[in-house]
């Protein structure tokens, strides 16, 4: 989650764990991670408890077989869940060793991906 660019408080009851561990075994936590960022975009005050996510849509995250719904408008080929990676944009934020981050196109699920140079 971190990694993803997502803070929040971990702080939560044990049934809340029990209920995550849950969802996790469930529907992954790529799905999770890609919610989490999609709620995230959306809501106008910061997000400062995983429990926000909780209970507002990962309880009802399908299990993973079935956790890539069908995008028609997005593109051919579906998100390739990666939690690096945007899944309106396809683009992933990277960090090089210099500490410097760019967004760049995800080679595993970007229509546009190619080698070389971006546009
Ligand atoms: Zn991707």
């Amino acid at each position: 989650m971190t990694n993803a660019g997502i803070t929040v408080s971990w702080g939560m009851k044990p049934q809340d764990w029990f209920a995550i561990a849950e969802i996790v075994e469930r529907a992954g936590v790529p799905a999770m991670v890609a919610f989490a960022r999609a709620t995230i975009r959306t809501t106008r005050e910061p997000v400062r408890f995983a429990t926000f996510f909780l209970r507002t849509g990962w309880k009802g995250l399908p299990p993973a077989a079935r956790a890539v719904p069908s995008q028609p408008a997005a593109g051919p080929a579906p998100h390739c869940g990666h939690p690096d990676c945007d899944p309106v944009t396809r683009t992933r934020e990277t960090e090089d060793d210099r500490g410097i981050r760019s967004l760049t196109r995800c080679p595993a699920c970007n229509p546009n991906a190619q080698r070389g140079h971006a546009a």
